[in-house]
């Protein structure tokens, strides 16, 4: 069957309800890509409306006089041949395909079958149950965990920055004493503090299970196995198991923590879970894993009072970041730690009454702590979910997929963690309404140009695009600007004027290809360099665009100044990288 297409009324600028004055095609005729279909009148001029696909014309649906504006439906199309949408198209969900073979569904809830079953209650999970819900699909969301929300939520980006966030004011409130305001030794009451965090998480918690029940998707609790290319096998939570048939199945398992073998069993050893569970400050604390999750608990548990060590298999901590921010970062962290020990890795760990006695390779001497957080990296959650029997093809424990999210059982998509790095809760919230998109007979793809990087410790580091090492590395030429915040005003008032913006160009197309910032909330300004990268914006772009004064956020617009050598804002000299 060809596939349908919905025409509708482009951007128009500044214009609304403009009347159409010209149908210059009529229904049943050949289309080309571009023919106008429309001609619309506004106060200045007239704007022809193309075809944005070749095919025949199904049906015109407005007449000589009719006012039109942005998003309105125009005609439908039959297309004659596949034709390539934008972005923007596709994610309105304007254009529709038939949808993959479907098994009956029913009426109501209960009855165990659906069009679209979703494994996994994470940020890739429920947006995408929530997506294909709202594009109507009758869906099951089936998690194993007591409550929606997956790592995220539960154990993962938002626990974590609820204590980062408390470590962050505990720290600069110490910092104020440089200015005249002391507020004496914090006070640390950890059984409150906990309740903070668990409020934060039950809020967001307890939000998806309404969004859920208001969007009539059915939540099975229970661990999910596939028995067959259309039905899974629910080992329910309340006991007992449930069969589920459906349509499209959507895997969103996500990610477990590495465990490594060669630390033994011990309450005083644990992975990032643990951890936020603040089970004591320790005196010492080693962190096995110098990455973004094992610096972020070293950075709480740092502002909490504990002496910090940090153990990182590869050359350096943060590795994929560039030297230059790092070495600001390791700059303003020094007093955290006792021991950095870079391309160092632990051998032995043993459990005694005083700690947990750590060698490393090659050292003589043992350090021994009071606590061990083995942040060395996640794995996909693929074991036990069956999917060989659904036929689903898996790759060293992630599940391939395409651009469509689908595996290599078509109607069987899978998204987040579990399809790979970098597993990161915004790109698997993406790629969930990519499958759902699909699923649901739309026309979507994953094209995001960049994922943006966060380390939210203090002070950040983000990044997003190509880095300079990695530009480097494969021997690609760029531009580099930078733009010190030790000229910057809000910087030196914020008391971060040690932070710096870097931008990198395509010396080519003088487009901006990637873009690193350390220093406080660094990670909430990437987005504009993101958005930058994905728009194909140039320094001109960005350099011309008026960025509020006086804001850390200026910084961008001041490093793309410099790209383009007219900064006024640093010595002439230093205009140029
Ligand atoms: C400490 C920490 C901090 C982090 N901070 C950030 C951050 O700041 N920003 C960021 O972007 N990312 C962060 N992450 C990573 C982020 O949490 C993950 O990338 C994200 O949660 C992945 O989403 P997901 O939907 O793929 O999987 P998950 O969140 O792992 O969810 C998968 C869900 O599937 C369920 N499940 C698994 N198997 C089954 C089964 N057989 N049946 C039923 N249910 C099943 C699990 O119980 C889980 O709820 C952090 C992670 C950690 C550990």
């Amino acid at each position: 069957m060809p596939e349908t297409f919905d025409i509708r009324i482009p951007d128009l600028g500044d214009y609304a309800d403009v009347p159409v004055i010209e149908i210059p095609v009529t229904a049943g005729q050949s289309i080309a890509k571009d023919q106008t279909l429309l001609v619309v009148e506004s106060d200045k001029a007239t704007l022809d409306i193309p075809s944005p696909v070749a095919g025949r014309l199904v049906e015109m649906l407005v007449g000589l006089g009719d006012t039109v504006s942005a998003g309105t439906l125009v005609a439908r199309l039959a297309a004659e041949e596949p034709a390539a949408q934008s972005r923007a198209e596709s994610r309105a969900g304007t254009a529709e395909l038939a949808p993959a073979a479907i098994v009956p569904s029913k009426d109501g809830h209960g009855d165990g079958a659906c069009d679209v079953l979703v494994i996994g209650g994470g940020p890739g999970g429920y947006a995408a149950a929530f997506r294909a819900a709202d594009l109507g699909q009758r869906v099951i969301l089936v998690e194993r965990d007591a409550t929606l929300g997956g790592v995220c939520l539960n154990v993962g980006c938002i626990p974590s920055k609820a204590l980062l966030h408390v470590a962050a004011v505990t720290e600069e409130a110490a910092r104020l004493a440089a200015h005249g305001i002391s507020f004496g030794a914090p006070s640390v009451d950890l059984e409150k503090l906990r309740a903070f965090k668990a409020g934060t998480v039950r809020r967001l918690t307890d939000g998806l299970a309404q969004m859920a029940r208001q969007r009539k998707v059915e939540v099975v609790r229970g661990t999910a196995r596939f028995t067959g290319a259309n039905a899974v096998t629910v080992a329910l939570h309340a006991g007992g198991e449930r069969s589920l048939a459906f349509a499209r199945a959507i895997v969103a398992a996500g990610s477990s923590p590495v465990a490594l073998s060669m630390l033994p069993e011990d309450p005083r050893i644990v992975n990032s879970t643990g951890a936020l569970d603040l089970p004591f400050v320790p005196k010492r604390l080693l962190v096995i894993g110098g990455g973004t999750i094992g610096l972020e608990m070293a950075t709480v548990y740092s502002a909490l009072g504990a002496r910090v060590d940090v153990v990182e298999r590869l050359p350096n901590l943060l590795e994929g970041v560039d030297r230059d921010l790092v070495a600001i970062w390791t700059k303003r962290n020094a007093h955290r730690f006792d021991r950095v020990r870079t391309g160092a890795e632990v051998v032995s760990a043993t459990a005694g009454p005083d700690g947990i006695t750590v060698a490393l390779a090659g050292d003589a001497e043992t350090q021994t702590y009071d606590l061990v957080l083995q942040a060395a990296g996640r794995r996909p959650n693929g074991a036990g979910l069956g999917l060989d029997a659904a036929g689903v093809a898996v790759e060293n424990g992630f599940v391939p997929v395409d651009a469509q999210m689908r595996t290599s059982v078509p109607h069987i998509f899978a998204i987040g963690d579990i399809v790979g790095q970098p597993m990161l809760a915004h790109k698997a919230v993406h790629q969930g309404h990519v499958a759902a998109e699909v699923a649901a007979g739309h026309r979507a793809g994953f094209d995001a140009a960049v994922i943006p990087s966060v380390a939210y410790t203090d002070p950040e580091i983000a990044w997003v695009g190509l880095t300079e090492s990695a530009a480097k590395a494969a021997g690609r030429t760029v531009e580099v600007a930078r733009f010190p915040w030790a000229a910057s005003g809000r910087a030196i008032a914020n008391g971060a004027d040690y932070g710096l913006t870097k931008l990198l160009f395509d010396p080519a197309t003088k487009r901006v290809v990637g873009g690193a910032i350390v220093g406080p909330s660094a990670g909430d300004m990437l987005g504009e360099i993101a958005l930058a990268i994905e728009l194909g914006a140039d320094a001109a772009d960005i350099g011309r665009t008026i960025h509020p004064h006086p804001t850390l956020g200026e910084t961008i617009g001041l490093t793309a100044e410099v790209a383009l050598g007219l900064c006024t804002d640093l010595p002439a000299a230093a205009r140029r990288a």
